[in-house]
């Protein structure tokens, strides 16, 4: 597709799988019509280019337009099933640097069936971390383990991002949802930044909920919640869910942004049974262009498609999977509905309610305090080795034979301190009836417990294991950081 007007914005476009080229020429139909400015670079992902032989779905040169325009819009596609094919979107928002994942979950009552009438939740998901890094091992015969990363650098990101957004948006409150009563270090982080960067944004309420009371209040009163920011797997989770009962995951468009570059798609996939048949409903991907057209800066005809989107709602215009012979005048087919859409360009809709987009962005609403500057401080903590966890594949007895193999290791100068099995103390003192899999951490430390110890202290102690011919798979060295334990504590110890 070529320039639409001077000062146009250069976009890359995927028309990706499936219903994916439908839903693209659709939406692209629409925004030109609303006046949007835009030069098209378009590039091929997905199934055909797996299929070539690019294990990642993309190619060199479609990189090469992403990293020119910074800015993708992207159909849903399809990856192939089976082994060795990586995912398209996450190999992108990585490699882009996409932390912030941001979805409007809106009903569009009555015109749209929902649970939830009025219900305006955005979801802000971090976008690269936690157990997204996919570093996943083996670890024994019964045992698989996947890491959980969360850093510092990275929850300050998604956090403030939120509340920007939140600033940005007239939106007056920003929700954290993790389970820090539980993982006290990854998910405690994310709720200890979460609540330094609040205090930068007094005009805006904060809040935290333990996640799953927090999902159980979301799914049944969302009205209690505005903006939620939350880590990458319960973002992922939650997101859907609220798009669901919102409406329906076929009306949802997210953003994903970086420093650098940002992609703009639809939440749901590619569809294939759908495909090549004018049925699809291309609303999501709209609605993810319109994100696109705020980013970029085309304000008014973000807000001329948007409004003529819902006036085309409105007027009962539907496509078959939100048709609804109780409030839907016309079932329609894609195109037609791209077309019923750009009929209303120019008109707002009368019972829903209309967006705008211009005006000025308030930038205020952060305070000026050196709080900014010092959530993001690189920090240097004193760091103190006090410790070490090594993990063991054992399955020749009980947690007391166990112990007594490896009490006499430790010495001279470490002690045996516990051993745990699936993050329960099972030794000393533990019960007959908890049930132990094969794989063991045992947990060394000086006599006292707290005392600082030397890397050589630890290597000396795997000698001593090796020669006793026990199975050890991983350390864990135990740290204290200015002081604090920079390790928990298992249950029961
Ligand atoms: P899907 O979202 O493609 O489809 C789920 C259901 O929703 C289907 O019944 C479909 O008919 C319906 N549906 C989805 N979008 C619709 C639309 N716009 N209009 C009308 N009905 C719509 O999920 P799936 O079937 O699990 O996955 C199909 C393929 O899509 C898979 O290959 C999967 O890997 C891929 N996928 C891609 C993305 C992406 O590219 N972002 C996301 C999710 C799934």
């Amino acid at each position: 597709m070529a320039t639409t007007g001077a000062g146009a914005t250069p976009i890359t476009v995927a028309h990706g799988d499936g219903i994916g080229p439908e839903i693209m020429e659709a939406t692209l139909a629409i925004l030109q019509e609303a006046g949007a400015r835009l030069e098209i670079e378009t590039i091929q992902i997905g199934e055909a280019v797996y299929k070539s032989g690019h294990t990642s779905g993309i190619t060199p040169d479609a990189w090469d337009s992403l990293r020119r325009t910074k800015v993708f819009l992207k159909a849903p596609i399809t990856t192939p099933q089976g082994g060795g094919f990586k995912s398209l979107n996450v190999t992108v928002r990585k490699t882009l640097g996409l932390y912030a994942n941001i979805r409007p979950c809106v009903a569009y009552a009555p015109y749209v069936r929902t649970k939830h009438p009025g219900m305006d939740v955005v979801i802000v998901r971090e976008n690269e971390e936690d157990l997204y890094a996919g570093i996943e091992h083996r670890q024994t015969d019964q045992v698989m383990q996947c890491l959980k990363l969360i850093s510092r650098p990275g929850c300050e990101k998604i956090v403030r991002y939120a509340f920007d957004y939140a600033v940005k948006n007239n939106r007056k409150k920003v929700t954290c949802f993790t389970k820090d009563n539980i993982m006290k270090l990854t998910d405690g982080l994310f709720h200890k930044v979460f609540d330094e960067i609040a205090a930068e944004y007094p005009s805006i309420e904060n809040e935290h909920w333990i996640i799953d009371i927090g999902a159980a209040k979301m799914a049944d009163t969302p009205g209690a919640f505005d903006v939620i920011v939350m880590p990458n797997l319960y973002g992922d989770v939650l997101s859907d869910v609220a798009a669901q009962i919102a409406g329906s995951v076929g009306l949802a468009g997210s953003a994903n942004i970086g420093d650098h570059c940002a992609m703009f798609e639809a939440i749901h996939g590619s569809a294939p049974r759908r495909a090549g048949q004018n049925l699809a409903n291309p609303s999501g991907l709209f609605l993810g262009s319109v994100l696109m057209l705020v980013h970029i800066g085309e304000v008014e005809a973000a807000e001329r498609a948007h409004n003529a989107w819902l006036k085309t709602l409105e007027d009962g215009i539907h496509t078959y999977d939100i048709f609804d012979e109780k409030v839907s005048k016309q079932k329609v087919g894609t195109r037609e509905f791209a077309q019923a859409v750009i009929a209303r360009l120019g008109q707002k809709p009368e019972q829903l309610k209309a967006v705008s987009y211009s005006g000025d962005v308030p930038e205020a609403g952060r305070a000026t305090a050196k709080g900014a500057g010092a959530a993001t401080a690189a920090r240097k903590s004193k760091k103190e080795l006090v410790g070490v966890d090594v993990f063991f594949d054992w399955s020749s007895g009980s947690p007391d034979d166990l112990g007594s193999a490896l009490a006499p290791l430790a010495g001279p100068d470490l002690t045996l301190k516990m051993i745990s099995n699936r993050g329960l103390k099972v030794w000393p003192d533990g019960l007959p009836e908890t049930f132990c899999s094969d794989h063991w951490r045992c947990r060394f430390q000086d006599a006292e417990g707290g005392a600082p110890i030397t890397h050589r202290q630890v290597v000396d102690l795997l000698g001593r294991i090796e020669a006793a011919g026990l199975d050890f798979i991983k350390t864990e060295h135990l740290c204290n950081f200015d002081g604090e334990p920079g390790f928990s504590l298992d249950q029961g110890q």
